[in-house]
């Protein structure tokens, strides 16, 4: 952690430009769900956040139950709650009544599969409904579900579904031959391996999944289960270091649900669409059990990737509130303007960003093309929910992640000589961003890791390994990992502030910066950067390039070096590695790198 008497990183224009604002209309604070953040703040009880939802009998509590039943309970089944969008433009529409008889249907197989309480599903799954299916089954059952990124290795898969003590896996045909078959008898724990698309000769030791939900009821009691019984398993980006499973509760859907309403301002009508993969927990946190708790419509794509696509989408489904990460953002930006502006999107009124830190020229990129500031929100899997957000009533602080949500008690905090953890009160001082425990999407567990776990509370703080600043108008400023952060000749200097310094620059598509070792400043400032078409590297560029660093964070805190990639690294969540591009620069062993993106993109 680091002392607060260190210089801050801050200086000249980039500080400046952090107070710089997108001012909300007045429209927009009247009629969101979170019209006015200090009434909010103070009215807010995580007892009443529980009363929005109906609960089981005997003060039980079912993910399932509150994202379906209590739709279908109250006359809301025909609502549509799905439309699933196919690689090749094939719509499937699912209503919560349609949605909650095939979880129906899934649970009643897993039953009649001898699968129980608190056992362990996983998916290996593209987007597709099976997937959601199997995860709202899955809960209905009181069984734990745990969705796998589907383009991990054999190995990957292994190591997740080890520690997982996977009893059962719902996979395609082809990854379970390629990634599943080879190992699958080291696994004792794994009792029943589900396909979902058949071919005429089933692999040994594989069910039909459509063949078994054809001859299952429909009608499923839902399982008791209590709000501290275990529902969903995730495992950590990996951006840091080998992935952590994220052991998450049945009572992580009060969370789920007020979060949405109030950093997403999720409303009846809204379409919705998240674009991260259930690999990841924003995935299944705001791209299942979120939307479906607050009865929106969401949207799912099958497909990757694709600029024009995806303002078709957006257009076409009449997207009205939209979850995305800055690297997809960086993708947009850099397939140009012009392609936006040719796309009505006037339905959208709220897009909203997380994942890594938000570039502040993508927040006024978001104005200028598509009409809106993106709104930055922070969390991590281990939180299971928005933590910090920037809401639609309130003004936009570009590069700012935000204020917390209510019910939320975040802190910068240092740590003492004694090792004790104490707050940094003061506007812009730096230090390790903590939270009070005790909301209800807080990760129970790191499955089978209690010494990591336990390492992570001290003197009542959740420390989450991030370092942040707080000014004065109770705005967080994400300065980068505790891990990033680069030491030079007595300055810290956080890569956030100097990769968006560099994506000011209209050649530079992405920017990745680290720290490498150098004997008299200690470390200097390194900067790896991936242009924009139209541009290419040369000497020019690059002394342009650090010219520019140099005129907008000084000589200390600007990039000493700078080279130029095709593409960086990146998790397959679309985290820049830096770890990575370090261990890389200094011919160190790459380590845990099994959730790397291919690097050809
Ligand atoms: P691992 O813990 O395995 O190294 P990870 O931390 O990337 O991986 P996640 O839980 O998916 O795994 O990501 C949470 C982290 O992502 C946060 O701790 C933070 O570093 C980063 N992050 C998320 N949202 C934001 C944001 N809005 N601004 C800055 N950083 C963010
Ligand atoms: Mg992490």
């Amino acid at each position: 952690m680091i002392p607060t008497d260190t210089p801050s990183i801050s200086s000249g224009p980039t500080e400046q430009r952090q107070w710089e604002r997108v001012r909300k209309s007045v429209e927009d604070g009247r009629s969101a769900n979170l019209a006015d953040y200090e009434q909010c703040v103070r009215n807010f009880s995580w007892d009443q956040a529980r009363a929005l939802l109906d609960g089981l009998p005997g003060g039980g509590l079912n993910i399932a139950h509150e994202a379906l039943d209590r739709h279908v309970k109250a006359g809301r089944g025909d609502k549509l709650a799905l439309r699933w969008i196919g690689r090749d433009d094939t719509l499937r529409d699912y209503s919560y009544a349609a949605l909650a008889g095939e979880a129906n249907r899934f649970a009643n197989v897993l039953v009649r599969h001898g699968v129980g309480k608190g056992e362990r599903v996983f998916s290996l799954l593209g987007r597709v409904p099976e997937l959601y299916i199997a995860a709202l089954g899955t809960l209905k059952n009181g069984s734990v579900f745990s969705p796998l990124f589907s383009a991990f290795g054999p190995e990957p898969i292994k190591a997740r579904m080890t520690i997982g003590e996977a009893k059962v896996l719902v996979t395609t045909e082809a990854f379970y031959r390629r990634k599943i078959e080879p190992w699958r008898k080291e696994l004792a724990s794994l009792e029943r391996v589900f396909l979902v698309d058949c071919s005429a000769n089933l692999p040994p030791e594989t069910i039909d999944l459509h063949a078994a939900l054809a001859q299952a009821s429909d009608v499923f009691e839902t399982v008791w289960t209590g709000p501290e019984d275990m529902a969903l398993l995730h495992f950590t980006s990996g951006t840091t270091g080998k992935p952590k499973g994220a052991v998450h509760v049945h009572e992580a859907v009060v969370a789920h649900n007020v979060t949405g309403r109030l950093a997403l301002d999720f409303r009846p009508d809204d379409i919705f669409w998240c674009t991260a993969d259930p690999g990841w927990v924003t995935g299944t946190s705001y791209g299942i059990v979120s939307p479906l708790t607050n009865g929106v419509t969401m949207v799912i794509d099958q497909a990757e990737f694709d600029a024009e696509r995806w303002y078709r989408i957006l257009r076409d489904q009449k997207v009205t509130v939209w979850y995305t990460a800055p690297t997809a953002i960086r993708m947009l930006m850099k397939a140009g303007r012009d392609l936006a502006k040719r796309f009505d999107l006037s339905k959208l009124r709220l897009m909203a960003s997380v994942g890594e830190p938000l570039n502040p020229e993508a927040v006024v990129w978001g104005v200028e093309a598509l009409g809106k500031p993106f709104h930055d929100n922070w969390w991590q899997t281990e939180t299971g929910g928005i933590m910090i957000s920037n809401y639609l009533a309130m003004d936009v602080k570009p590069g700012s992640m935000g204020r917390p949500l209510p019910g939320i008690v975040a802190g910068i905090v240092e740590r003492g000589d004694g090792g004790e953890v104490r707050e940094i009160t003061r506007a812009m001082a730096m230090g390790e961003l903590a939270l009070r425990p005790g909301w209800p999407s807080m990760m129970r567990a790191y499955l089978n890791e209690e010494a990591r776990y336990k390492k992570c509370f001290v003197d009542g703080w959740y420390l989450t390994g991030d370092l942040a600043m707080r000014d004065g108008d109770g705005y967080y400023w994400f300065v980068g990992r505790a891990d990033d952060v680069i030491k030079s000749s007595g300055h810290l200097i956080g890569p956030f502030e100097v990769e968006s310094t560099l994506m000011e620059h209209k050649a530079v598509a992405e920017a990745g910066v680290i720290g490498i070792p150098e004997p008299t400043a200690g470390e200097i400032v390194k900067a790896y950067v991936a242009l924009n078409p139209g541009f290419a590297e040369s000497e020019a560029l690059r002394k342009e390039l650090l010219g520019h660093a140099r005129q907008r964070l000084g000589p200390a805190v600007a990039p000493k070096e700078i080279a130029f990639r095709q593409n960086l690294p990146k998790t397959r969540s679309g985290k820049i590695m830096r770890r990575l591009l370090k261990a890389r620069e200094l011919g160190l062993p790459e380590g845990d790198i099994s959730t790397l993106e291919s690097e050809e993109r």
